[in-house]
């Protein structure tokens, strides 16, 4: 730790991952001591929980980004520290002396299946993407103790975006690698996911219809042409829309043929079918696109599709945290570039917290923005400096945060500590 007294201002940044680890790194370059608020005891999120695990490469690419990051003067992680859990929100922005808060704790909450009565059916028929991707990148690890899904052939999807084409995928390889194992066949399930599952099969001496299996399907409530699966420029004319649309139906024919799943356009689920206190499948209206481009409801055109499971993957959103102004999903702000939150003149927002949706590159470049912003702040605010002792302070209750959840100052101590077993053979 650096010698109390030495810094000026000081940042507090609630998630550890991709966007806060961006701004930790930006933030302390200029001098301000950063505090990071991690709720888990690894700070990587979405790179660690969010993408299927089949990502290695780039996967160890950004943790050892994610690192260097926090494992620098400057920056004091703190984790097993939930803002909004094990420390209030109002008790960081008023009481503990930090001059700006920096929330970078991404989008972790599923966007509800907007179906009455839907969530009723939560783990009794009906999933959500991200818990399901959790179980998927950790349920081989010795000693997992987290959610637990059984895979169904016949599973349906409600969907459209890369998200669910990755949850798509998950099903279809987990399926393929449970029928080969029921035949004597221990097939890796990486392996698969770079060749194909066709390729997989023929290797084996099989082909899909040989398994018997009817594989999972995709609704999604527009056209293909319409999947966000490849962003359209702002202010598209009409021949750059139609280009996209051949793009997004190129990326999907790519990984329907290589992963064998199917796909049923212009379906919005209207309903729910249930056995007892089981969800059963979903009731899907037929839609179609207005003259504005909205998906509609074609009257009389319904269809019932039993399913052992549904999962929904149709967008993250962010946790609301007590204290924390919502507008609906997302959090209240006063200046998308900024991340200025309403209400604060020292609260902001940056990455997926913000942004809602994207990609890592989206996420360290909004986090690299917003940071170039607060440090012009933050030299406005170092005048006063440590003059009343309120960043040494900080500096002691940081510490006694740190003790407290039995982080001893080093990083890469803890984050020899805390990496998980290795995945049984
Ligand atoms: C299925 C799937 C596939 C994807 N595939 C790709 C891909 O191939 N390529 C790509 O570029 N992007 C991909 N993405 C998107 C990418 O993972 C995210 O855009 C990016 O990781 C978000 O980074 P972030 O730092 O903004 O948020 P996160 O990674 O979500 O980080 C937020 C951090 O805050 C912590 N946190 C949350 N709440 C609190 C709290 N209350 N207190 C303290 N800490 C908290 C979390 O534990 C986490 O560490 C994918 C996403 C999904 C879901």
């Amino acid at each position: 730790m650096t010698t109390p007294g030495h810094y000026r201002t000081a940042v507090a940044i609630v998630g550890g991952a991709t966007a806060g680890a961006e701004a930790a790194e930006k933030l302390s370059a200029a001098g301000a001591l950063c505090a990071v608020f991690e709720q888990n005891d690894r700070p990587y999120g979405k790179v660690e929980d969010g993408l299927p695990r089949w990502h290695e490469n780039l996967r160890l690419k950004e943790y050892a980004a994610i690192d260097a990051k926090l494992d620098r003067a400057g920056v004091h992680f703190i984790p097993r520290t939930g803002i909004g859990h094990e420390l209030g929100f109002g008790e960081l922005v008023d009481g503990w002396g930090f001059d700006l808060v920096l929330l970078a704790n991404g989008a972790w909450r599923d966007r509800p299946l907007p179906v009455l009565n839907a969530d009723t059916y939560v783990n009794r028929g009906l999933i959500y993407q991200n818990p399901f991707i959790y179980w998927f990148n950790h349920y081989e690890e010795p000693g997992y103790n987290g959610p637990s899904y059984a895979i169904a052939d016949g599973t349906i999807l409600v969907g459209g975006g890369l998200a669910s084409i990755d949850v798509a995928k998950v099903v279809q390889l987990e399926l393929v690698a449970r029928a080969l194992w029921a035949r004597g066949i221990r097939q890796d399930l990486l392996e698969m996911e770079t060749e194909g599952i066709s390729e997989t099969l023929a290797k084996h001496g099989l082909a899909w219809l040989d398994l018997g299996l009817k594989g999972c399907t995709l609704y999604y409530r527009r056209r293909i042409e319409d999947m966000p699966l490849a962003e359209a420029p702002a202010n598209a004319t009409a021949a750059q829309l139609e280009k996209v649309g051949t793009v997004r139906r190129r990326i999907l024919e790519k990984a329907q043929s290589k992963f064998l799943f199917d796909v049923e356009p212009l379906w919005t689920p209207v309903g729910l079918l249930t056995h007892g206190d089981q969800l059963d499948g979903l009731r899907f209206a037929r839609t179609r696109l207005d003259e504005t481009g909205r998906a509609v409801g074609v009257a009389g055109e319904i269809r019932n599709v039993q399913a052992p499971v549904v999962i929904s993957s149709i967008g993250s959103i962010p946790q609301p945290i007590e204290g924390l102004p919502m507008d609906g999903e997302l959090l209240r702000l006063e200046d998308l570039d900024l991340g200025a939150v309403v209400g604060f003149n020292n609260v902001f927002g940056c990455g997926n917290v913000v942004t809602g949706k994207g990609n890592l590159v989206a996420s360290r470049r909004h986090s690299a923005q917003v940071a170039a912003r607060l440090i012009e702040r933050l030299e406005s605010l170092a005048g006063a400096g440590d003059s009343n002792g309120r960043l040494t302070e900080v500096e002691r209750r940081i510490a006694e945060r740190q003790k407290a959840v039995g982080y001893d100052g080093s990083y890469a101590a803890w984050a020899a500590r805390v990496s998980p077993p290795t995945r049984e053979p």
